[in-house]
């Protein structure tokens, strides 16, 4: 059976954080705030594959209320749930990613993090695609207060 996960993550953006996006550091002057590293793309893909097997969210399995997840890397998160789709039978197909960010410019950067993601999830490249938008100066994310990213992910599940 093949089954489908939608992930959304936001967070602010805040002075004295660096910029992680996708496990990449991002040069910035200003970072995302959150309990982890606040690495939102590597928090949508999360999102979608627990979605995928309706097994909650990132918040569910990693409270920000625990000290263990202080500043962790968001890619430690993803293996572990990577790790709980397989034990749920779940084995990923694609990921298709989408960053909405209106600075810096991420171009350049994207092939980077699809690598890597692509490494802790355990896809070949061409499994992997991410993307950025620019909100084109609207609303919170145009004014640059956060960053958002959205994904979808395909797994297919052996019953
Ligand atoms: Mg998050």
């Amino acid at each position: 059976m093949t089954r489908v996960g939608l992930g959304f993550d936001l967070h602010p953006l805040v002075d004295g954080r660096p910029l992680v996006l996708g496990g990449v550091t991002v040069e910035s002057d200003r970072g995302l705030g959150g309990h982890s590293d606040a690495d939102v793309l590597s928090h949508a893909v999360g999102e979608a594959l627990l979605g995928a097997v309706a097994l909650g969210d990132l918040g569910r399995h990693f409270p920000d209320t625990d000290e263990r997840y202080r500043n962790i890397s968001s890619l430690v998160l993803l293996r572990r749930v990577v790790e709980l789709v397989s034990a749920h039978g779940g084995r990923l197909v694609n990921v298709d990613a989408t960053l909405l960010a209106q600075a810096p410019r991420l171009a350049p950067l994207l092939p980077e993090m699809a690598k890597r993601l692509a490494d802790v999830l355990g896809l070949a490249i061409d499994r992997v695609s991410v993307k950025a938008k620019s909100p084109e100066g609207l609303g919170l994310l145009g004014r640059e207060e956060g960053m958002a990213a959205m994904a979808v992910v395909s797994v297919e599940v052996t019953e």
